[in-house]
């Protein structure tokens, strides 16, 4: 273990990278680094981390699980009382939505409708006014493999289209934009150039949904070639670490 000291000097040297990849990529394709949020995703990493995140002025953290952001989200506010963004990009049972819309401030991976329905009622329930939430793309070339409609095809973003017509139509839903994964080990300029294909579809119908939510450690410049507004750095930031599981 080291000390929270070390960890802050890590955390800030890291940062300094990943911003600087950011900021290059940025450069070289032509886009202004203004337009870009980072969120740093502190999966599998203790809530002391995203406290020095916050102190490092990252204020946009992402989870995938439920069961661990929902205690992080509530811990952080207790510690340090830093306004912080939440943002679940992990696949979403149903069971769990109603937890998750209570702290998120923005949903990633919403990939059917039967979970648009159940966000909806687990804000109502919450009883907020809106949550934000994103379509996920499947990029995946095996049906099945992964979330969201599977497929590279033209079906697969038709699909997309139709969910997030549907999420647009809710009174407390807000479609704020599309989110994908690279497939592993596929090419992510091809992935992410046709995640801007079907992004640019999106906002014919919602001019409202530009947020582009791609690119991790791996493959951030690509996103950025791409249109990605949102990057999610999990590893690139906090190193590596194994799943623990509680
Ligand atoms: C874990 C995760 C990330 C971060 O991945 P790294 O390769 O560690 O940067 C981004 N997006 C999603 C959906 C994830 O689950």
């Amino acid at each position: 273990m080291s000390s929270p000291e070390d960890r802050l000097a890590e955390l800030r040297d890291n940062l300094a990278a990943v911003r600087s990849r950011i900021a290059q990529g940025c450069a070289a394709a032509g886009r202004s680094e203004g337009e870009i949020t980072l969120i740093a995703v502190t999966k599998f990493f203790p809530v002391s981390d995203a406290a020095l995140l916050a102190q490092l002025g990252v204020t946009d953290l992402g989870e995938s699980r439920d069961q661990d952001a929902s205690v992080k989200s509530a811990e952080l506010a207790a510690l340090t009382g830093v306004a912080v963004r939440w943002h679940f990009i992990g696949r979403l049972q149903t069971n769990k939505a109603r937890s998750v819309a209570r702290y998120a401030d923005l949903v990633h991976s919403v990939d059917r409708q039967g979970l648009a329905d159940a966000l909806e009622d687990g804000a109502r329930r919450a009883g907020r006014q809106a949550l934000d939430v994103l379509v996920q793309l499947s990029l995946d070339p095996q049906p099945g493999a992964e979330s969201g409609p599977t497929a590279r095809g033209g079906g697969a973003a038709d699909e997309l289209l139709r969910l997030a017509d549907r999420v647009a139509a809710s009174d407390v839903l807000r479609l704020a934009g599309i989110m994908a994964i690279a497939p592993l080990g596929g090419d992510p300029d091809e992935a992410f150039g046709h995640l801007a294909e079907v992004a640019q579809r999106l906002r014919e119908s919602h001019p409202a949904a530009v947020i582009v939510s791609a690119g991790m450690s791996e493959d951030l410049e690509a996103a950025l070639r791409h249109g990605a507004t949102h990057v999610r750095i999990g590893t690139a930031l906090l190193g590596r670490r194994e799943p623990q599981f509680r």
